[in-house]
């Protein structure tokens, strides 16, 4: 079926080799999503020949076990298929497949697979094909293909509603009822746990034969796992053809009164006779993906490589964007895998977002409407720690409340390791502020302005000015106990990141609720948060006495109290990806050296390029980039930024490389639990605020290219004001048109 359309390489993630020790990671690799829902790329069959981890995800269905955390559901597999030839079943084992090929079809949002099954010397071709619709986002499409290749005989197939949890060690899904609905449909109804959120799935199943009458369905299982066995003697060369779609729908959605009511709607009508109805879905799907690529791809004319990565990292970011009427946040491993629990952190204000704010402003808004719903739980943090206003959590799931863990396993050992993050990582409500006021400017959003934006920078401004203490012997503010960017150095004072994070909210909310009170006096909201001028004057005294590391001679920036103390030694022994010691034993090393996890300093000069100077840029770059392990995912693709902005091409294009090829190398070596969707971000941000030199701020987007050596030009368009322009840059020439017209010229030699 689909081995025959053309594909461009540059649009595809294809497998190569079967190497089934690899293939969790292929599963995060080949993960479909659609904003609503998530499937990694786990074979339909049981698979026993490597590590697998089959996941289906839904935003914002979190469940909590007995730890009490939330962590986003691994819900029924509707996905599941078993397949057998006489009496032989069909698995994935080396010595029977051969002719193998998967690949992830990135411009159509397509996974399919083909593989040759022989045994007993009869041979089989199997084409599997499934996608998550972006057009219709509540329903996943499956469809496989049979044909004997060189024999005749007898072949079955069933098709499963799998709720039972033999895979998962901790289940937080819990089984309600099934049942089947005549000879196509079943419907399957469960629960999380604690959360109690229902979430509901619905099949309808088809099959059609070449030159034959479609084999009958005949119900199978009971309870938690059900599904449909189909029995058929196919000729040598005979086609048959399975094709399901499965709608879910949670309570969680807006106005759902029934979760088993929707899904039936959903899968009702025409049935699907020769997978015609199959087909319809699909052209909706890929038109649907093809109007997004319109608003989001990047052309690069240079290396293969460097176009496939780019686009592998728009083509997830696209992936996870929230569903209209849904405020979800995007999990840092987005709807991909286990990893860190779904839970969602500065990732996606500071990382993820710029790119959703230029390619799908409405999805943006969507994105800080998820904290702006949030603030319950935040103010409810806050109010714990003793502190006013909202405190973002460290973690957050689906109330707003913290959720990081106090403790995790040491990957080496196994032992509890103490996690402070939660408790002390405070700037995270700073850079919610930020990604919204950054969403502001690039949309001239009016009402977004006078509500979400006003309320979340009012109450993370009142957070600042009641955790900001002054210091009695030097009479300033100062910001004590805390964990910056670089988590490699925990409960310190005065981190460089932090207080300019927070000087910067208290001011911009200063002026925000100043704006307000001059022209809105009488606004409920203004009557609502409170807001006064006496307030709003000790946010500026707070913001004018706080004490914010700045450049000493040498141009530097201290990262917090006493870090120019410790021993400077060299990163890479103590890198959490070399070091052989427990972490116990490395985190104590670390804490006595300057090594950094990640940027910290050198993330304030790649947020505010225009108020370092460059040679303030250049001096921390010169102290801290030879000082940091890259041991977060976040790193390289910031690192790339601060190199463009340096003009250190070579250092910027093997950054970007790094930061592009996190998932597509496994560098982190845990690309099995999920995908690093802030370096998705990160690498998306290297090319347009790096290589591209492109901001967003004023009435029209500035670009200042410094494309690497080895790209000709790149284009892409973006969205500022409501407008979209087309750009074009290359190494002499670039163009900015309104899209659609040819408008101007900038710089044209
Ligand atoms: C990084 C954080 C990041 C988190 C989730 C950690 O390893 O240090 O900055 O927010 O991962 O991606």
């Amino acid at each position: 079926m689909f081995l025959k359309a053309k594909r461009s390489r540059e649009w595809i993630i294809e497998e190569g080799k079967w190497d089934p020790r690899r293939n969790e990671i292929w599963e995060s690799l080949f993960s479909l999503a659609n904003g609503y829902i998530g499937v990694r790329g786990f074979p339909e069959e049981p698979f026993d020949a490597g590590p697998t981890s089959p996941g289906i995800f839904i935003a914002g269905v979190f469940g909590q076990g007995e730890n009490m955390i939330p962590e986003l559901v691994n819900v029924t597999n509707f996905l599941s298929v078993d397949i057998s030839f006489e009496e032989e079943k069909f698995r994935m084992v080396p010595e029977k497949i051969s002719d193998y090929s998967r690949v992830l079809d990135m411009k159509r949002g397509l996974l399919q697979r083909s593989v040759v099954y022989s045994f007993s010397g009869r041979s089989t071709r199997l084409e599997f094909e499934r996608f998550a619709s972006i057009a219709h986002p509540h329903r996943v499409s499956q469809s496989i293909t049979i044909t004997p290749l060189d024999w005749s005989g007898r072949t079955s197939l069933w098709f499963w509603m799998d709720a039972e949890s033999s895979w998962r060690q901790n289940s937080l899904l819990k089984f309600l009822h099934s049942q089947h609905m005549g000879r196509d449909r079943i419907l399957m109804a469960t629960e999380a746990e604690h959360t109690k959120i229902r979430v509901a799935h619905a099949c309808r199943c088809a099959s059609w034969v070449a030159q034959a009458h479609p084999p009958k369905a005949w119900t199978v299982g009971v309870d938690a796992k059900i599904g449909f066995r189909y029995d058929m003697v196919l000729e040598c060369g005979q086609k048959a053809v399975f094709n399901r779609v499965t709608a879910t729908y949670s309570s969680i959605d807006p106005d759902v009164t029934s979760v088993e009511r929707c899904c039936l709607d959903d899968v009702r009508g025409i049935a699907d006779i020769k997978g015609v109805v199959y087909g319809v879905r699909r052209r909706r799907h890929v038109e649907a993906w093809s109007r997004r690529w319109d608003n989001s791809d990047i052309r690069i004319d240079g290396p293969v490589e460097d176009q496939k990565s780019v686009r592998f990292a728009i083509f997830h970011l696209n992936q996870v964007s929230p569903v209209k009427d849904m405020f979800s946040g995007i999990g840092a491993k987005g709807l991909s895998g286990e990893g860190y629990r779904g839970h969602v952190f500065w990732d996606t204000e500071i990382f993820m977002l710029p790119f959703y704010i230029c390619s799908d402003p409405n999805a943006a808004r969507r994105i800080l409407q998820y904290r702006y719903h949030m603030l319950p739980g935040a103010m409810r943090k806050a109010a714990a720690m003793g502190y006013g206003g909202a405190m973002f959590p460290w973690e957050s799931a689906h109330t707003g409340d913290e959720t990081c863990p106090p403790y995790v396993p040491d990957p080496k050992t196994g032992d509890p390791v103490r996690v402070l993050t939660g408790e002390l990582q405070h700037h995270v409500s700073a850079d919610v502020a930020f990604g919204a006021w950054k969403y502001f400017l690039a949309t001239g959003d009016g009402a977004f302005q006078e509500k979400e934006l006003l309320t979340i920078t009012v109450l993370t401004a009142r957070f600042w000015a009641s955790r900001i203490k002054m210091d009695q012997k030097t009479k300033r503010y100062v910001i004590r106990n805390v964990i910056g960017p670089d988590e490699y150095h925990e409960e310190i004072d005065n981190n460089a990141y932090t207080n300019f994070m927070a000087l910067w909210n208290l001011k911009f909310a200063a002026e925000q609720a100043e704006r307000m009170l001059r022209f809105h006096k009488r606004s409920h909201l203004v009557r609502e948060l409170g807001i006064t001028r006496n307030e709003i004057q000790e946010w500026g005294r707070i913001a004018e006495n706080l004490f914010v590391p700045g450049a000493g001679v040498e141009g530097v920036i201290e990262q917090n109290d006493g870090f120019f103390k410790l021993d400077r030694v060299e990163p890479g022994p103590l890198s959490s990806r070399t070091s052989p010691d427990p972490e116990e034993i490395r985190m104590r090393m670390i804490h006595r050296s300057q090594i950094l996890k990640q940027p910290d300093v050198l993330m304030l000069t790649v947020l505010f390029p225009e108020i370092f100077s460059k040679k303030i840029k250049l001096a921390n770059w010169k102290y801290y980039e030879p000082l940091t392990t890259h041991d977060s995912s976040l790193s390289p693709g910031i690192h790339s930024i601060a190199a463009s902005d340096l003009e250190l091409r070579t250092k910027a294009y093997s950054y970007f490389k790094q930061s592009a090829g996190i998932d597509l190398t496994d560098a982190m070596g845990n690309t099995r639990t999920g995908l690093h969707f802030a370096a998705m971000g990160a690498t998306w941000q290297a090319v347009t605020r790096g290589f591209l030199g492109l901001r967003l701020e004023g009435s029209e987007p500035v670009i200042n290219p410094r494309l690497p050596t080895t790209w000709r030009k790149m284009s892409m368009r973006v969205c500022l004001c409501n407008i979209k322009y087309d750009i074009e840059a290359g190494h002499d020439a670039c163009k900015v048109r309104i899209a659609g017209e040819e408008r101007r010229r900038i710089d044209e030699q």
